[in-house]
């Protein structure tokens, strides 16, 4: 197997390429010849120009193609160009399949599909898809796909992108095109090795969510306000034609089995409901993912370590849009040490394909890196030694091993700039910027920004509120909502420290409903909870504001009165006594209350100032009830 790459914006540049003598050798060697053209232009035009170009000399490939959101050419970002990657088989047959979805139940069209695959192939080694995933549900046939097929073989590919909104994606294999529907490309024998990586990198920003209602691929409602609301509010995302350019790198993430997915939204519909690429579920709780950097390049690192293991003759990549949005130019820095270990071509997708297990899905915000090589012999030296059979589990290199960090620092010294620069060497050719294709990629920093600003201050507006709430709850009864006994003790302290500092004086009210216990017996608990709550509005407004009221044990309140005198208090207590015996009560209720009044003593302790209000108010029981004792 061998690995060719190259990008034009002139036909002339392949036809030349192709005229070469090496290429023609190298394609009359070869069993099969394997084209995908991952190209900015999505024109069919422009498609099959390139495809009549390749087939001059190899007229028997098999040649796909599908638009982009951005190129990758040898472990570079490019932009606005054609790559071709052309993969020379030795051994392995390639066959081709296209199928439309328009007006098609998606599952049903995947099912027949992937078993027409199997019906027509044997030996299959691996299977590359190509979507049109934001025209169809993707996730829908490949739920259909994967119930069709028998074998374990990789699935994996990705979904075509477009740059600009209102283009349409588009797939091609050999002359045919769609613009909804799928390409697979069966890769067959014992000779191909295939071996598909994926990761994330995202992490959870926002609380967890509930998926309250949704309809397909349509979320209606998070935490039961409408979806786009909380995307609104978080990320001060607006209903407009650059929703889903806004919205890229935040996308829902949901774990299901243990495993972390992504879920990006496309399209918002009347403010409300949010389409999403991937299957999202009901009832499923889900975060607002953020991509971390520094999380991301570390994956990248770990997973080029065990593709470099495998030692692979070719790679494609097949990487969210997302991650070149938020990685900006550094998102050369997880694509570029690829091409270190083989020729490495691909594209910025609109969701990838993925398959582990029997089920074959549709992944968001992640990358699929596919290794190939042909032949068994080929397996690097350090893995032969511990004879590994299977390469991907083997770890045979120290991650701190020299080539690693030569390469590393060759990554961070070489990438500040898109790969669009000094394309010329390699057969890469320097695109060229025409005026109707503009890259909305472009300088986004500024904008994810000011979202992660919104979205911190949202957050933190939400952290406070439930931090108020917490303090209330902790601080406040449930049924009367006045002050806890904890709190009332509390204030008392801090209010005996100020008068023993400033020498003021202060008093405590000890009250307590008389012949409470029988509004119970006689009227039921729902009925003393209500004459609890309205005691408790009356004591309120009769007090001053500068006075507190805690509710101290059943029906036993105190009231801390800073800066008064014994006969103020008294006149206060009394003052309350009667507003309580001329309250009619719930269903008519009369009810009394008793009273003990305490005056602070410069350096008494609280309990024993509370010992004399609580002396005074058995007192005041003793004394036949509805009464004031001032000790
Ligand atoms: P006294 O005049 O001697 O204070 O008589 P009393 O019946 O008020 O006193 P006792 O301490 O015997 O009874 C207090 C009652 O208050 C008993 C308890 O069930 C009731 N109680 C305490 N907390 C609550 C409450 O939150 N809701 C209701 N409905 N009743 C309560
Ligand atoms: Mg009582
Ligand atoms: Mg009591």
């Amino acid at each position: 197997m061998i690995s060719k790459i190259l990008s034009i914006n002139q036909i002339e540049t392949l036809k030349k390429w192709l005229q070469t003598e090496e290429i023609k050798n190298q394609t009359k060697r070869s069993l099969s010849v394997f084209v995908q053209i991952f190209s900015a232009r999505g024109d069919p035009q422009w498609l099959t120009e390139i495809e009549a170009a390749i087939r001059v000399t190899a007229p028997l490939a098999v040649i796909v193609g599908s638009s982009t959101m951005g190129e990758i050419g040898e472990g570079r970002l490019l932009t606005n160009t054609s790559v071709i990657s052309f993969v020379f088989f030795e051994k392995t047959p390639v066959q081709g399949f296209l199928v439309d979805t328009e007006n098609q139940d998606e599952a049903v069209v995947g099912k027949s599909f992937s078993e027409e695959i199997e019906s027509k192939c044997q030996k299959i080694a691996g299977v590359l898809l190509l979507a049109t995933s934001s025209s169809m549900d993707a996730s829908n046939f490949l739920k259909g796909f994967s119930a069709g097929r028998r074998g374990t073989y990789p699935v994996f590919g990705a979904g075509a992108g477009v740059y600009e909104g209102e283009q349409k994606p588009i797939i091609s294999l050999n002359h045919q095109f769609s613009s909804s529907g799928v390409v697979a490309v069966v890769f067959m024998g014992d000779d191909i090795d295939i071996v598909v990586h994926t990761y994330l990198g995202w992490e959870p920003l926002s609380k967890e969510l509930t998926l309250t209602e949704t309809d397909g691929l349509w979320l209606k409602k998070i935490d039961d306000q409408p979806a786009f609301e909380v995307y609104h509010r978080y990320l001060n995302i607006q209903d407009d034609e650059d929703f889903f350019l806004n919205v890229l790198e935040f996308p829902l993430l949901v774990e299901r089995n243990g495993i972390v997915y992504a879920k990006t939204p496309i399209e918002v519909k009347d403010h409300c409901a949010i389409k999403f690429i991937a299957d999202i579920k009901q009832g499923e709780s889900a975060r607002i993912g953020y991509g971390n950097p520094a999380m991301i390049i570390k994956n990248a690192r770990d997973i080029q370590d065990r593709v470099q293991a495998f030692n692979p003759e070719g790679i494609f990549i097949y990487s969210c849009t997302c991650r070149r949005f938020l990685l900006q130019n550094e998102v050369e820095l997880e694509t570029k040490a690829f091409q270190t270990i083989a020729p490495t071509a691909g594209f910025y997708t609109h969701g990838e394909i993925y398959s582990h297990e029997e089920t074959v899905m549709l992944l968001n915000a992640t990358m699929v890196a596919v290794s190939m090589k042909e032949g068994a012999g080929k397996l690097p030296e350090a893995v032969l030694e511990k004879g590994l059979a299977e390469p991907i589990t083997a770890k045979p290199f120290n991650r701190r091993d020299n080539r690693m960090l030569s390469r590393l620092v060759n990554f961070f010294s070489g990438v500040t700039a898109a790969g669009a620069r000094k394309a010329s060497e390699n057969g890469l050719e320097k695109p060229i910027t025409e005026p109707t294709m503009v890259d909305p990629f472009n300088r986004q920093n500024n904008r994810i920004i000011s979202q992660l600003v919104n979205f911190i201050k949202v957050v933190t507006a939400e952290l406070e509120l439930a931090n108020q709430e917490a303090r209330r709850l902790a601080e406040r009864d449930y049924l009367t909502q006045v002050y806890n006994r904890l709190k009332g003790h509390e204030f008392l302290q801090s209010e005996m420290v100020r008068c023993n500092r400033y020498g003021l004086e202060c008093a405590i009210i000890m009250l307590d409903v008389d012949f409470f216990k029988k509004v119970n017996d006689t009227y039921g608990h729902n009925v003393g909870d209500a004459v609890l709550i309205q005691l408790v509005k009356i004591l309120t407004q009769e007090i001053r504001e500068v006075d507190v009221l805690s509710r101290w044990g059943g029906e036993e309140f105190l009231v801390i009165m800073p800066l008064i005198d014994e006969e103020g208090a008294k006149n206060a207590a009394e003052r309350l006594r009667a507003v309580v015996e001329r309250t009619p009560f719930t269903q008519g209720l009369r009810q009394t209350a008793s009273f003990g009044v305490a005056t602070y003593k410069q350096g008494e302790s609280p309990e024993a100032f509370i010992d004399r209000a609580d002396k005074a108010l058995y007192e005041a029981k003793k004394k036949g009830r509805n009464c004031v004792v001032t000790k």
